[in-house]
């Protein structure tokens, strides 16, 4: 590792240790990992018990592939990313993860006073963060981390997340296109829903992975 690694690194655990302190304020059971593969066998760990897991469709999650390890664990897995499913048979995954055992997702931002903020287009995401699954584990890379308010969360997501994602999934919206937001009006809008999480929603055993690596969009 060069010495810029190592002080990338060093600045970043800081503020993922930052984040970490005030997620465990708000009431959330935070944990710092120091690699992806740390938080990859704290899934692992922590599936032992359920039946039934649920994916988000967190490209933070997917790079993981944790879903192939739990699968050979014979956990069933609910995923409506999969290929060649048709929209009624999305949705009816979606359904089901919404009252699964354990819900896996990333986040679109996390600030340092350890608030989770997110955008999605349909809310079956967002939704399952904070009702339904009996745990969740959000895991959120250091690229995550907002060092500012709700405000400034939100424009991360703008600037970093909303934009290639649109892209990712083929949607016809002005900023897959050009790399930028212009807040459209066009059908294929992905920003529909915006979720802030303040404090450990009551129900939820909501756990929040901050990894020291860079880790979806
Ligand atoms: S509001 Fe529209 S242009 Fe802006 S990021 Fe969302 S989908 Fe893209």
């Amino acid at each position: 590792m060069t010495q810029t690694q190592e002080l990338v690194n060093w600045s970043y655990e800081e503020k993922c240790e930052k984040a970490v302190e005030s997620l465990g304020r708000n009431g959330f059971t935070a944990v710092y990992c120091r690699t992806a593969q740390q938080a990859f066998d704290y899934i692992v760990a922590a599936a032992e018990g359920a039946a039934t897991v649920g994916f988000g469709g967190s490209m933070s999650v997917a790079d993981m592939k944790v879903a192939d390890r739990l699968g050979e664990m014979g956990k069933e897995i609910l995923n409506h990313s999969m290929p060649g499913l048709s929209l009624e048979e999305r949705v009816a995954i979606m359904r089901r993860q919404l009252t699964c055992d354990l819900f896996l997702t990333g986040t679109n931002a996390v600030t340092l006073s350890g608030f989770l903020v997110n955008i999605d287009a349909t809310g079956n995401r967002v939704g399952s963060m904070f009702f339904g699954p009996k745990k969740v584990i959000v895991v959120a890379g250091r690229n995550k981390l907002v060092d500012g308010d709700i405000a400034a969360a939100v424009k991360r997501i703008k600037d970093s997340a909303s934009p290639p994602n649109a892209r990712r999934l083929n949607y016809n919206t002005p900023c897959a296109k050009t790399g930028f937001c212009c807040d459209c009006s066009s059908p294929d809008r992905i920003c529909r829903i915006t979720t802030v999480i303040d404090r450990k929603p009551r129900l939820t055993d909501l756990h929040v992975l901050v990894v020291n690596e860079d880790m979806g969009l």
